[in-house]
C-alpha cells in the first residue's frame, strides 16, 4: 500500500475525493475461496466465472401464445387458412414435424417445432374448429425466443468480482449450476473508544452514554456479509488501546474504530499507532465527520471513524464501504449513486467542504423532491433513521434555494 499522504500536519483539509482515492488506491483483494451451495453466495463475491454449460434458452421457444407456422406458407397480400395439428405446451413439445399447411396451437415457453419458424400470436388469428385465418402481413421469425439468446454454451455468464444478488442466483440456477466458488469472507474488526460509552445491560454512571456506532457498524458491515469480531468497549487509555489494536491486527483483515480521532485526543491515538503501523490521520474537508484516520496495522487495514453518530455512519459510506467490497474482491465497484432532484428546503453553507445532509425523498409532485429529515446535527441518530438519502452539496456550494437541484445518494433500492 502506498503509505497515504497527506498527514494532518497539513493545513489544508483533505478534500473527500482525494480522501476515497487514496484509500482505494492500493488495497488488493483478500486471497482465498471456497466452494459454497447456491443460496449461500448471496452477497457473496465470485472468485471464479462462471461459464454457461448449455445454451439459455435451450431452444428456440415461444414468446407468445399463438400459433407455430411455416412463414413460406403465408400468403403476402390475403388471409391465410392453416389446419391445426396438434399444439405444443411448456414442458410438453410438439413430437412431429410441421407439413406444408400445418400450423400448431403453441403457448409461451413451448418449444417451437420441427419445421416452423414463426409464431403468429392468437389475438389476431380466427379460429374455426380445427382450421385458423391469419391475416396478411406476418413477419417471418416473428415472436420467438432463440436459443442461446440469453447466454450461449461456453459464454460467462457472471464474471469474478460479481456479488451475488437475488438475480445472479436465479441467473446460475438457470444453468443448472448449484454451487460457485467465492472469495473468503472479509474479517472486520470493531470497537468503540470512549471513557463515557456503555454498552446496553450495564448502568449508566453520570455522564455515561449507551454505544450506538458499534452497532451502526454491524448492521452494515453484516449487510456486506462481513465476518464480524465485535471487541466492544475500549476506554480512553493507550495500553488499552494498544492491546485492542494489536488483537485486532492480529486476526482481522480490517480494523474500524469510532472516536477518539477528534483534535484532542488525536494526538496520543496518532502515537501510539504510528507506533504500530503506518497511519494519517486527516481532516476532511466535509460535515459531519472531519477527523478520521486511515492506514495499515501488520496486515490490516484501518479505519479511525469519529465519534460522533451520525458522522460514523456518512464515513463509513463515503469511505469505508468501497474499500471493504474492494478488498471483498468486487469489481468493478458499483459506480457512486446520485441522482438530481428538487430542493424543498433552503440553506447556507460554507464553500470548501462537502455537506451530507440527511434527506427524505418526496414522491408525490410531478418530478422527485428532497427535505431535511430533521436536525442535522451529527449525534442526532434520529434523523438518520427518519432519512432515505444523503443530500451531498458540493464543495463549491454556498446555498440551497428551494426549487435549486441537488444531488442525492438513496440509502434503498431494489437489492
Ligand atoms: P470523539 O470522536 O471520541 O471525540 O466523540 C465525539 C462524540 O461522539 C462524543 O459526544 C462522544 O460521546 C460520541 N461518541 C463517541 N463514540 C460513541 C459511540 N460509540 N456511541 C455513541 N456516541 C459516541
Ligand atoms: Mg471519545
Amino acid at each position: 500500500m502506498n503509505h497515504p499522504s497527506p498527514s494532518s500536519t497539513a493545513q489544508d483539509p483533505l478534500k473527500a475525493a482525494d480522501a476515497r482515492r487514496l484509500i482505494l488506491d492500493g488495497l488488493s483483494p483478500v486471497t482465498g475461496s471456497e466452494r459454497v451451495e447456491l443460496h449461500a453466495a448471496l452477497g457473496r463475491v465470485l472468485a471464479q466465472d462462471v461459464i454457461a454449460p448449455l445454451d439459455v434458452p435451450m431452444h428456440d421457444n415461444s414468446a407468445m401464445d399463438g400459433y407455430a407456422v411455416r412463414a413460406e406458407d403465408l400468403r403476402a397480400g390475403s388471409e391465410t387458412m392453416l389446419a391445426v395439428v396438434g399444439s405444443a405446451l411448456a414442458g410438453h413439445p410438439f413430437a412431429a414435424c410441421l407439413g406444408a399447411g400445418e400450423a400448431v396451437r403453441i403457448m409461451t415457453g413451448a418449444v417451437i417445432p420441427d419445421g416452423a419458424d414463426t409464431v403468429v400470436m392468437q389475438e389476431i388469428v380466427r379460429r374455426e374448429d380445427d382450421r385458423i385465418f391469419i391475416p396478411a402481413g406476418q413477419q417471418k421469425g416473428r415472436n420467438l425466443r432463440r436459443a442461446g439468446e440469453d447466454l450461449a454454451a461456453g459464454s460467462v455468464a457472471l464474471a469474478a468480482g460479481r456479488r451475488c444478488g437475488p438475480a445472479e442466483l436465479g441467473l446460475i440456477a438457470s444453468l443448472g449450476i448449484g454451487e460457485v466458488v467465492v472469495r473468503r469472507r472479509l474479517r472486520v474488526a470493531f470497537f468503540s473508544t470512549g471513557d463515557e460509552l456503555a454498552s446496553i445491560g450495564q448502568p449508566l454512571a453520570p455522564g455515561a452514554i449507551y454505544d450506538s456506532n458499534r452497532h451502526t457498524l454491524s448492521g452494515a458491515l453484516a449487510r456486506l456479509g462481513c465476518e464480524l469480531l465485535d471487541m466492544g468497549i475500549v476506554p480512553d487509555r493507550p495500553a488499552a488501546l494498544e492491546a485492542a489494536f494489536a488483537e485486532a491486527a492480529g486476526t482481522a483483515d480490517v480494523v474500524i474504530t469510532s472516536g477518539g480521532v477528534s483534535v484532542g485526543d488525536a494526538d496520543f491515538i496518532r502515537e501510539l499507532m504510528a507506533r504500530m503501523g503506518e497511519v494519517s490521520f486527516w481532516k476532511l474537508a466535509i460535515k459531519p465527520g472531519r477527523p478520521m484516520a486511515f492506514g495499515r496495522i501488520g496486515d490490516a487495514v484501518l479505519f479511525g471513524l469519529p465519534g460522533n453518530p451520525v458522522a460514523t455512519m456518512v464515513s463509513f459510506y463515503q469511505f469505508v464501504q468501497d474499500a471493504l467490497l474492494s478488498l471483498m474482491g468486487v469489481t468493478p465497484l458499483p459506480p457512486a449513486e446520485r441522482f438530481a432532484v428538487r430542493a424543498d428546503f433552503a440553506l447556507r453553507k460554507p464553500a470548501g467542504r462537502v455537506e451530507y445532509l440527511r434527506g427524505r425523498l418526496l414522491r408525490d409532485g410531478t418530478e422527485p423532491g428532497v427535505t431535511l429529515a430533521g436536525a442535522q446535527g451529527s449525534g442526532v441518530l434520529r434523523s438518520m433513521s427518519e432519512a432515505d438519502c444523503l443530500i451531498v452539496l458540493p464543495e463549491d456550494c454556498t446555498s440551497v434555494q428551494a426549487g435549486d437541484t441537488v444531488f442525492i445518494q438513496p440509502f434503498h433500492g431494489l437489492v
